[in-house]
C-alpha cells in the first residue's frame, strides 16, 4: 500500500471534484437519453481510478482506504450510473482477488480490472438469501475436473456488461455459514450461465440490476477463489471496506444536496425575502451540516483503522448506518426546501432523493448492521468499538 501524504490526498480530492464538476455537465443529456456518455468512463480510466485499490505490479495505484474514501466522497456527487463499475471495483470484488486470488488468477484479472477493461459483478444475493445468507441455495458440486454450479442470483449490479463474476455458492450442504460457502471466479459468457432482463429500479433510470442463473455451469478447479469453504469470510471482509465506501458516497451525496439547497435558499424569495433569511430554514441546514460532518469524521476514522490493519467491522457498520441515514435526511431536507421544484424531474435534488435511498439497503441493510454492532457490543463491551 502506498503512503500518501495529507497534501497529496487534498490534491486528489480537488482533482476529483473538478472532474466531477465537468462530468456533471453530462447529467441533463443522461436524464433525457438514459445513456451514460462514453466520455465519463474514459475520464475515470485516464485518472487510473479503477486501480485505486489494486497493487502497482498489476497496474494499480495501491492506495489505502484514506485516500480512497476522499476520492469516493467526491464521486458520490455523480449519478451512480456514471461510475457503477468503478464502485464495484473499489468495493467487494477486487479486494477478494487481491487478498485471496492465486498468482494465475491475479495475473489474469487484475491488470484488466485496474485499466477499467474488465468490469466485475459480485454475485452473492439470492431471492431467498439477501440479509440471510444462511439460506443460500446455489450449489457448486465437485467433479473430477472442477465444479458444477447450479442456482440463481438476483439483484446483481452490472451483470450485463461484466467481464468477470465473483460467484458465491455452497460447497458443503451441512456445514455452517463460515465453512460451507465458496467463491468462484467465473468469466462472462461461461456456458451454463445466463443473464435475465434488466430489473427497473427507483434510482436513476438506467437499469443495472439482473438475475444470473446457473444451469450445470462447469468451471475448472482453478476458478475457486482462495480456499474451499471460506467464501463467506471473503465476502464479509470485502464488505467491511465496501460499507465504508458506501458511507463516503452517502456523505458525498448529502453534501451535494446541501450545496444545491444553500444555493437555492439564497436566491429563492418568499414574501420578498430570501428563504435563507428564515431561522427555521437556517436550523434545518445546520442540522444537515452537523450530521454530515459527524458522518465524515466516522468515515475517516474507519479508513485509518482499516489502513492500520485493525478489525473495522463494527465501525464500518456503524458508519454506513449513520451516513446513509444522515444522507437520506439531507436529501429530504433538500426536496422540502426546493418545494415543487424538488419534486420535479430534471432537478438534481429529486435525483439524489431517489438515489440515496438504496444506500440503507445494499451491502447490509441498516437493521442487519445494527444487529451486528449490538452482537459485538454485547460480547465485548463498548471498548471493543
Ligand atoms: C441497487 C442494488 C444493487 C445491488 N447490487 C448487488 C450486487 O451487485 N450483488 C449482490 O449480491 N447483491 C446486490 N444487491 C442486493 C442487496 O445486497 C440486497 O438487497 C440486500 O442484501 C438485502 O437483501 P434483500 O433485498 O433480500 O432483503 P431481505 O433480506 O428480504 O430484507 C428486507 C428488509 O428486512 C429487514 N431485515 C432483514 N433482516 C433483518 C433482521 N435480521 N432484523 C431486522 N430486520 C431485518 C431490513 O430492513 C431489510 O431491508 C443489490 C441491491 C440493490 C437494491
Amino acid at each position: 500500500m502506498n503512503d500518501v501524504s495529507p497534501e497529496e490526498i487534498g490534491k486528489m480530492r480537488t482533482q476529483t471534484r473538478r472532474l466531477v464538476d465537468d462530468l456533471l455537465l453530462h447529467e441533463p443529456s443522461f436524464s433525457r437519453s438514459n445513456c451514460v456518455p462514453a466520455a465519463v468512463d474514459q475520464a475515470l480510466r485516464e485518472l487510473g481510478y479503477y486501480g485505486m485499490r489494486i497493487p502497482e505490479e498489476f497496474g494499480g495505484m495501491a492506495l489505502g482506504m484514506l485516500p480512497t474514501v476522499n476520492v469516493v466522497r467526491e464521486l458520490g456527487r455523480l449519478p451512480p450510473q456514471f461510475w457503477s463499475f468503478l464502485r464495484v471495483a473499489l468495493g467487494p470484488s477486487s479486494k477478494s482477488i487481491v487478498r485471496h486470488g492465486s498468482a494465475q488468477q491475479q495475473h489474469r484479472w487484475l491488470p484488466a480490472m485496474a485499466a477499467g477493461d474488465c468490469g466485475v459483478a459480485f454475485a452473492l444475493t439470492e431471492a431467498q438469501a439477501g440479509s440471510d445468507l444462511a439460506a443460500m441455495r446455489t450449489r457448486a458440486a465437485r467433479t473430477s475436473e472442477g465444479y458444477v454450479i447450479n442456482g440463481a442470483k438476483t439483484y446483481i449490479s452490472n451483470a450485463d456488461k461484466a467481464g468477470l463474476f465473483v460467484v458465491f455458492a455452497r460447497t458443503a450442504a451441512d456445514a455452517g455459514l463460515k465453512s460451507s460457502i465458496s467463491a468462484f471466479l467465473v468469466p462472462a459468457r461461461q456456458s451454463g450461465m445466463s443473464i435475465g432482463p434488466p430489473m427497473p429500479t427507483m434510482g436513476t433510470t438506467l437499469d443495472g440490476l439482473f438475475e444470473v442463473a446457473f444451469h450445470d455451469c462447469a468451471v475448472p478447479a482453478e476458478a475457486l477463489l482462495g480456499a474451499e469453504g471460506q467464501g463467506f469470510q471473503y465476502a464479509m471482509e470485502s464488505l467491511n471496506e465496501g460499507r465504508l465506501n458506501v458511507a463516503a458516497i452517502a456523505v458525498g451525496m448529502g453534501a451535494f444536496a446541501l450545496d444545491l439547497t444553500l444555493e437555492h435558499v439564497r436566491t429563492r424569495t418568499v414574501g420578498g425575502q430570501p428563504l435563507a433569511s428564515n431561522q427555521v430554514v437556517q436550523h434545518m441546514l445546520a442540522d444537515v451540516a452537523t450530521e454530515l460532518h459527524a458522518g465524515w469524521t466516522m468515515v475517516l476514522d474507519g479508513a485509518r483503522r482499516i489502513d492500520a490493519g485493525e478489525d473495522a467491522s463494527a465501525i464500518s457498520a456503524m458508519t454506513k448506518i449513520f451516513c446513509s441515514e444522515a444522507a437520506g435526511r439531507a436529501a429530504d431536507t433538500a426536496v422540502q426546501l426546493f418545494g415543487a421544484a424538488g419534486y420535479t424531474r430534471g432537478f438534481q435534488v429529486e435525483r439524489i432523493y431517489r438515489d440515496v435511498r438504496v444506500l440503507r439497503i445494499y451491502e447490509g441493510a441498516s437493521e442487519v448492521l445494527r444487529n451486528a454492532v449490538a452482537k459485538k457490543l454485547l460480547a465485548q463491551g463498548s471498548e471493543a468499538l
